[in-house]
């Protein structure tokens, strides 16, 4: 069974909640009884991209080094 962790506004305690998934959306009392609960996201948003092999392109032997006829 998943374990859901919720957060009181009132004494700004957090806590978890053991509880099946189709209840999970239901309303949870702190350990201080108090109601005002909100749930929070126990999963983490998995960030995507960033590709760190970015090589500069070409360098050295610029044109005028060579034939090309600048000059
Ligand atoms: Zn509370």
């Amino acid at each position: 069974m998943p374990t859901y962790e919720y957060r009181c506004k009132d004494c700004a305690t957090t806590f978890e909640v053991r509880r099946s998934m189709s209840e999970s959306s239901d309303p949870a009392s702190c350990p201080e009884g108090h109601d005002n609960t909100v749930k929070l996201l126990s999963m983490v948003a998995v960030t995507t991209g960033g590709d760190g092999a970015a090589a500069p392109m070409g360098g050295g032997g610029g044109c005028c080094g060579g034939s090309c006829g600048c000059g």
